[in-house]
């Protein structure tokens, strides 16, 4: 079998979030394609990304896509750029790296799982994700950040079965602004802090002593910030604590470790195995995360999650994009030992985004079921096609 062509497939933005949704289509002689989504959609890099796709098409044309190895480590030592990384190189990378394990699953008649060495469970727990913007809000960019505002948001995941929630509880201001990481990210006054944690107290009252609450800091804070936070945070049990700082110095994570219990976590921005070994190293985090359309696919997000497991770290997928990402999400996740808990993204429950995937896979009382179709089990829908623009490289 040969690689024929790579279309590149592109929607209109999301018009509740501005992300533009772009996906790799890898084409071959034997009429068989997979599909794979690049997982940098926020503020639109994923468009930069298909430039990406573009350049180092050339090299994956022709070549028999049952090599997914060879064709990754092609990409990575054979592009120059390919080796510094980054987000927007490794996007075009997963991308496609995520499309040639759905053509293998689809050329075998197998789901992805069992290539990568079979599914450890048949269902899969998920928490509802980023509830500071509400559940399923077209509003979601302008939370007013009002008490209020986050008791309907925790009403509503816990209406539908959830008893996990991730809420980034200082992204807003009382008066709606964003918090301004120049303004409180080396320190956050006391008064705000109780409006923090009036809002972390809300939502451990309303899913009771058995809930579990997830926190997400964005990285919008710094180290001594990060800490004042966790302080607080501690007494109402938190399962982890996500991006309280950079990603770009492990030793920050190092630092924030050695002040609280909570355990840390990291991922959405870190891309391949390397980024991941320093935080692994200074055992900084309990958690790592990393997105299949960014950390290099289903091939490098097996040896971020085999090297996790050495360290005893737990993982957990980042998703926040199409169907088609959280159906490659729930491949992934089904075949790790470490798994610990999968992310549904209030993006997810958008009409606007649902209506992308032939199948959108939406949990039951916060479970998935894992697909066994071949592949990762999720195609474009017939209203994603009609509305894609489509460029064909060959
Ligand atoms: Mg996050």
């Amino acid at each position: 079998m040969k690689i024929t062509s790579i279309d590149l497939i592109e929607l209109d933005p999301i018009p509740e979030n501005g992300q533009i949704p772009l996906f790799t289509r890898v084409n071959t002689d034997a009429g068989i394609s997979g599909i794979g989504e690049i997982g940098v959609p926020i503020n639109g890099f994923s468009t930069a990304s298909a430039e990406v796709v573009k350049r180092v098409a050339r090299l994956l044309i022709g070549e028999n896509p049952m090599a997914h190895n060879r064709l990754w480590e092609t990409l990575l030592r054979k592009t120059f750029w390919g080796q510094g990384n980054g987000g927007v190189i490794m996007g075009a990378f997963s991308a496609l790296d995520t499309a040639l394990w759905d053509l293998k699953g689809k050329a075998y008649g197998a789901p992805v799982h069992e290539l990568l060495g079979g599914k450890f469970r048949d269902r899969l727990h998920s928490y509802a994700s980023q509830l500071q913007g509400g559940w399923k809000r077209a509003e979601f960019l302008r939370p007013p950040g009002n008490l209020d505002w986050y008791r309907e948001a925790f009403r509503a995941v816990i209406d539908e079965g959830y008893d996990t929630i991730k809420v980034n509880f200082l992204s807003v201001l009382p008066d709606g602004r964003p918090f301004d990481p120049f303004e409180f990210g080396p320190h956050i006054p006391r008064k705000l802090m109780e409006v923090f944690e009036e809002r972390l107290a809300l939502a451990r009252e309303m899913l009771g002593p058995h809930g579990e609450i997830i926190l997400e800091n964005h990285a919008l804070t710094d180290v001594n910030a990060a800490i004042e936070f966790a302080r607080v945070a501690e007494p109402y049990g938190i399962l982890y604590y996500e991006e309280p700082v950079t990603n770009l110095n492990p030793e920050q994570f190092r630092r924030i470790a050695d002040a609280t219990s909570i355990g840390l976590a990291t991922g959405e921005r870190a891309y391949t195995r390397y980024a991941y070994l320093p935080y692994l190293q200074n055992n900084s985090v309990s958690v790592v995360q990393p997105d299949i359309g960014n950390c290099g696919g289903f091939t490098e997000g097996m040896r971020i999650a085999e090297l996790a497991q050495m360290w005893g770290v737990s993982v957990q997928s980042h998703t926040c994009n199409s169907p088609i990402s959280v159906a490659a999400a729930l491949q992934y996740e089904a075949a790790l030992p470490n798994f610990v808990i999968h992310e549904t993204h209030t993006t997810n429950g958008l009409a606007s985004v649902r209506r992308i995937g032939a199948h959108d896979y939406q949990p039951t009382d916060s479970w998935f079921t894992v697909p066994d179709l071949p592949g990762i089990g999720e195609e474009l829908s017939d209203w994603a096609l009609a509305h894609a623009t489509v460029t064909t490289l060959s």
